[in-house]
């Protein structure tokens, strides 16, 4: 076994404290990763605080990473000893289901092995996340990254990137597309730059007056504040795509409205209450409302690549590994700009 220690919570108190466990030894298709970065995404923290009824403990979280491979296994071809390695929400899934073969692992139909908080694909292991000094996995579900980039910018996008990314793509945002992105948080803000480097015309919605240079300066061509909503009557039916990256409760008509023949709205975002939708808000204009989740390993290495090319980083705040609690708290207040990125080498 490969001996490391982590930053973990015992219970859904998510106090933090150094952690020391096991990864499993490394296999002959396994890489054994440094963690150099992990980000903190708003998901460890319904985790870490058991707000999503499934939490194990001893926790680790942690699924934006980035690593320098320490160790191949004998088969390993895809790295080599000193390359940089991301890994993101899920580490295995079955390999042979429906979904899988759809290189959609993260909806594998036996259910994937997630990065922490969840077992290794024998049901038993416990996977325990970023938070960490080391990770092992299977070469085939690390991604490859570039070494001559900004990398604690990089280990957001193994999320919060291709959240975003895999529904741009879906609906095919390019030029000559009006593009809106609901809520300037961590996943708006990667909306944001994504859709602009695609090419598209981006409109951010945002409840706060004071985001609007944010916004130009992530490359949006147009901001409107959403506090009273008769700022949205002039744009009714004029957006092809609406990413609704929000996860407060929030009114969906009044964006359904924005919508124009076959425009979508995709939920990136996850409200803790059902919203409410009316009927008529979907059947103008012929308008879909869709949901999106991650992205296989396949389409996270095309967003990781296509990040590469455009220069595309998340805006992070580098923390030490003793901060994790402060971020938290912070995150929670939307007071970061726009994401927390712990610095490993602190630990
Ligand atoms: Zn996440
Ligand atoms: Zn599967």
């Amino acid at each position: 076994m490969v001996q490391t220690k982590g930053y973990a919570t015992h219970d859904a108190s998510a106090k933090f404290g150094p952690f020391d466990f096991e990864r499993r030894d490394v296999g002959d298709s396994d890489i054994l990763i440094d963690i150099l970065y992990a980000g903190i995404c708003h998901s460890d923290i319904h985790q870490a605080k058991g707000e999503w009824g499934n939490s194990t403990f001893p926790m680790v979280p942690g699924h934006e990473i980035i690593g320098r491979v320490k160790q191949i296994g004998s088969s390993v071809t895809k790295f080599a000893d000193g390359d940089i390695a991301g890994i993101g929400c899920f580490v295995d899934s079955c390999r042979e289901c429906v979904n899988c073969e759809r290189d959609v692992e993260q909806w594998c139909i036996k259910g994937c092995a997630q990065t922490y908080n969840s077992t290794e694909m024998d049901r038993s292991t416990p996977t325990y996340g970023g938070y960490s000094k080391h990770y092992v996995i299977d070469q085939e579900y690390a991604l490859t990254v570039a070494a001559d980039q900004n990398l604690e910018g990089i280990a957001p996008l193994l999320c919060a990137g291709i959240t975003t990314y895999s529904p741009l793509r879906r609906f095919e945002a390019g030029p000559g597309m009006k593009v809106g992105v609901i809520g300037l948080g961590g996943l708006g803000h990667m909306a944001v730059k994504l859709a602009a480097a695609m090419g598209a015309e981006v409109t951010v919605f945002s409840t706060s007056p004071g985001k609007e240079e944010d916004a130009t300066g992530l490359g949006a061509h147009h901001f409107v504040v959403t506090r009273d909503p008769k700022a949205l009557k002039p744009l009714a039916g004029s957006f092809d795509l609406l990413i609704d990256a929000v996860s407060a409760e929030h009114d969906l008509n009044m964006y359904l409205d924005l919508l124009s023949f076959e425009g979508k709205l995709v939920l990136v975002g996850a409200p803790e209450k059902p919203l409410p939708v009316n009927s008529f808000s979907l059947i103008v204009n012929n308008r879909s409302l869709v949901g999106s989740g991650i992205g296989g390993i396949r389409e996270t290495q095309e967003m990781l690549d296509f990040c590469a090319e455009h220069n595309v980083t998340a805006d992070v705040e580098v923390i030490n590994i003793t901060q994790i609690e402060e971020a938290y708290d912070r995150t929670i207040r939307a007071d970061v700009r726009y994401r927390f990125v712990i610095d490993m080498q602190t630990f």
